[in-house]
């Protein structure tokens, strides 16, 4: 499998996506999120927190590049569009290989630390509230995850 595509017509739509994918997620897994500013990505992480049994309220991380929440597996958010060195280690692999959910938005900015597996998502604008969420799983572990989110 190499990609899934799915449209979503509203925010709540992305966000019961997400939460969805969130019943799939186990310690160590690691999701790219990429999209145009505004695409989603943020609100995409909104769903998978409450997907998490996250109770606090997840905001876009821009300034803190990782912020950490607790729900029924830790969420480790990143942000690293304002990272100005794309070689620069926030010890990014204790989260990836930690045992936790590390959600990476703008991640090709740091593709040198990125791990060799993971989940590629890409939000797309498709016009007004209307987005398109294409699945990318890289390695045998994600290609499952994403088999289940399709059925
Ligand atoms: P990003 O983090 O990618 O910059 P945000 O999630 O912060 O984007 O913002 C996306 C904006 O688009 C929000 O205001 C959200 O309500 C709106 N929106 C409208 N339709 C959708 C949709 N189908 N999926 C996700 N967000 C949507
Ligand atoms: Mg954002």
């Amino acid at each position: 499998m190499d990609r899934l595509t799915f449209v979503t017509k509203s925010a709540e739509q992305t966000q019961s996506f997400a939460e969805r994918l969130a019943h799939l997620l186990e310690p160590g897994t690691v999701l790219l999120l990429e999209g145009d500013l505004g695409a989603g990505k943020t609100t995409f992480t909104q769903g998978l927190a409450k997907g998490l049994g996250i109770r606090r309220n997840v905001n876009s991380p821009t300034f803190t590049i990782i912020k950490e929440y607790k729900g029924r597996l830790p969420l480790y958010h990143m942000d690293v569009y304002r990272l100005t060195d794309a070689e620069e280690d926030l010890g990014f692999d204790e989260y990836f290989y930690g045992e936790g959910v590390c959600v990476v938005e703008w991640a090709h900015l740091i593709e040198q630390q990125l791990p060799e597996h993971y989940l590629k998502i890409v939000i797309s604008h498709k016009g007004n509230d209307e987005r398109e969420i294409s699945i990318e799983p890289k390695g045998d572990r994600y290609v499952r995850m994403s088999e289940e989110l399709m059925k």
